[in-house]
């Protein structure tokens, strides 16, 4: 069968050979239709996050991915359903430990956990993968051609939880949310905010010029677009209005100190983006001093739970279609793949500089790579 997989640091994904894997017991076999790429994907190409799994040099990407279960193989899953797979998985020689036992793999720490297409296991950008069943979360034949969405929906339905949590030892009645990055998980965080009855005013922060796609999907979802050039995050109460949520996809790390003066009194944000490592001054005093005057939450959150998963798809069925088909710019077969990845660059000497991706042409939002059509 054919998959995608990336040396990472080291060279631009590739369409390789690999063979059909055979289901363990209470495992199901998988045929994948669509599979999502996001800005984790770029990081894994490049090296900076993540890593091929023990022995290997080469990982097969894909995090997102929908796909029909092709041999249930006695699990309780049927042939013919459609299914979203979860990221985590126990470490390979372990079955499972405790964050898996309570259904929260999410929570667990690093060493407890493989993601597939990320960390140590390999991803689902294959035409056929397995898992145990308990990792496939079923999803309807109609939604499926977005069933790639709901990984990245699951992320912000977590966030979310999480945010709200940390308020809700008072009455915390949000009306503003304020989301950074216009990437693929930002504005599906916009649209997703937008569409819920949540939050009366969405502000989205990015840093593109006017005309552009982006500032048109925000201001069609009736929200409102805030240039990062014009008004830095911290004077963005000045400028518009302080903010009850802060929801941070930019992966930029000033943008977590910043976010705390942002936020309204009683207000949280919630640190989405995965940065390498940067030195720079913070007034330390002012941001421990504003935490505290004004019971201000900062929570960090990542990856997410069979719970969101099923969130994720009852969200996804609320939203436009408009706003799907604007947020998804390419869907490409595996003889284009290479267009699923319009940024990839050759990281190393051994990179063939023929095959790196087209230059980002800067209208890109969310690629999927289409293994078999339904
Ligand atoms: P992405 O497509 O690369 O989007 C990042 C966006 O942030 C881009 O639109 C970029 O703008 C914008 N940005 C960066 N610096 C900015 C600045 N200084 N001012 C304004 N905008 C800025 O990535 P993504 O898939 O949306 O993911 C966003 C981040 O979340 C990444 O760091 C990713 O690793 C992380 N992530 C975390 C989780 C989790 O579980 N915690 C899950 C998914 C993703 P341009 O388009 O202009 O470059
Ligand atoms: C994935 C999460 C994962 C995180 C950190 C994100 O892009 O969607 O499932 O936990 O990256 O690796
Ligand atoms: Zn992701």
């Amino acid at each position: 069968m054919k998959a995608i997989a990336v040396q990472p640091g080291a060279g631009v994904p590739d369409v390789v050979e690999r063979p059909v894997p055979e289901p363990a017991p209470g495992e199901a076999l998988v045929r994948i239709h669509r599979v999502g790429v996001d800005g984790t994907d770029y990081e894994v190409i490049e090296g900076s996050h993540g890593g091929a799994p023990e022995g290997d040099d080469r990982l097969v990407l894909g995090h997102e991915a929908v796909g029909v279960v092709d041999d249930p193989n006695d699990t309780e899953l049927e042939a013919g359903q459609y299914v979203v797979p979860t990221v985590r998985r126990p470490p390979p020689g372990t079955e499972t430990n405790e964050y898996f036992e309570r259904g929260e793999p999410d929570m667990a720490p690093e060493g407890a956990y493989v993601e597939r297409g990320i960390v140590g296991a390999h991803g689902f950008m294959a035409e056929y993968i397995t898992s145990p069943a308990e990792f496939l979360v079923p999803i309807s034949a109609d939604l499926a051609p977005w069933g790639f969405l709901v990984e990245p929906l699951s992320i912000t339905e977590k966030a979310l939880e999480h945010a709200r949590t940390s308020r809700s030892a008072f009455a915390w009645q949000p009306d503003a949310a304020l989301v950074l990055g216009t990437g693929s998980l930002g504005l599906l965080t916009a649209a997703m905010f937008s569409a819920a009855d949540d939050f009366e005013r969405v502000y989205c922060l990015g840093r593109k010029d006017r005309p552009h796609p982006v500032i048109d999907i925000i201001e069609r979802l009736g929200a409102t677009y805030i240039d990062s050039r014009e008004t830095p995050v911290a004077e963005i109460p000045a400028a518009y209005e302080p903010m009850d949520l802060v929801y941070e996809a930019t992966g930029y790390a000033k943008h977590a100190f910043e976010s705390i003066d942002a936020l309204a009194p009683n207000g949280v944000a919630a640190l989405l983006g995965v940065p390498g490592d940067w030195t720079f001054e913070v007034d330390g005093g002012h941001l421990h001093r504003e935490l505290v005057l004004h019971n201000k939450a900062v929570v960090g959150t990542v990856n997410s739970n069979r719970s969101h998963f099923e969130a994720a798809i009852d969200t996804l069925a609320d939203l436009p279609d408009w706003v799907l088909e604007a947020i998804v710019t390419g869907i490409y077969g595996l003889e284009a793949a290479d267009r699923a990845f319009p940024n990839a660059t050759a990281h190393a000497a051994t990179a063939d500089d023929e095959s790196a991706g087209t230059p980002d042409d800067d209208t890109t939002i969310k690629t999927a790579v289409e293994f078999t059509a339904i």
